[in-house]
């Protein structure tokens, strides 16, 4: 195939409108009769509707991706079918990729000539890089921060859970399903200084770290 295309990782921090730009790309895509095909990992098995919604209002239908899937053989399986792939792959939350679908994606990019795009988070609430972005910031072509502020006017970097108090919870698993969590991005410093005042209030045991 002669079309060359791209595997791009546009990351930022929770609430930095991700999937809002990833649905705005899908609607440009469809008002210039461009091909595309949107997809998501699959993270709570109850959620049936196969469709990427943002807060502002519009969504677009997706496949799903499971853990399993293999998608470069889904790719194959488009093109022995209709002896085509699409131009550009959408992919929303692509954190949750397996390190080997994201190996997969860049080789629909290298054998068939397709764009992908991922949107997704750099790192988990405490702080450490999900292993499908590790894998995106290792092989994509292109690499882009979709930026957002903190309420003191900083870059958010830092994706904290809290809990039912709004203190920040420092352990658990990477993902909650079906819990109670909720996030905030904050940047670095605020992210510190909350943790240090929630140690000096007890409801943070990491004093000596953050000295
Ligand atoms: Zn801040």
């Amino acid at each position: 195939m002669n079309r060359k295309g791209k595997l791009y990782f546009r990351y930022g921090t929770m609430g930095s409108a991700k999937t809002a730009i990833l649905l705005t790309t899908a609607y440009n895509f469809e008002e210039r009769k461009m091909s595309y095909l949107c997809m998501k990992p699959v993270i709570d098995t109850r959620d049936k509707d196969n469709v990427i919604k943002s807060r502002i209002g519009i969504q677009r239908r997706c496949e799903w991706i499971y853990h399993d899937t293999d998608l470069y053989r889904f790719a194959m399986d488009m093109y022995e079918k209709d002896m085509t792939v699409v131009d550009w792959f959408l992919i929303d939350e692509a954190q949750f990729l397996t390190p080997e679908q994201v190996d997969q994606l860049a080789r629909i990019v290298d054998d068939f000539g397709s764009n992908v795009i991922c949107y997704g988070l750099r790192t988990d609430f405490q702080s450490h890089l999900f292993d499908g972005s590790r894998r995106l910031f290792e092989i994509a072509d292109t690499i882009d921060e979709i930026k957002s502020t903190c309420t003191c006017g900083h870059k958010t970097i830092i994706n904290a859970r809290m809990d039912g108090n709004g203190d920040f919870v420092e352990e658990g698993n990477q993902v909650e399903i079906g819990g109670d969590e909720r996030y905030i991005a904050v940047c670095r410093k605020c992210w510190r200084n909350k943790r240090i005042e929630q140690s000096q209030r007890g409801t943070l045991p990491f004093l000596e770290t953050l000295g």
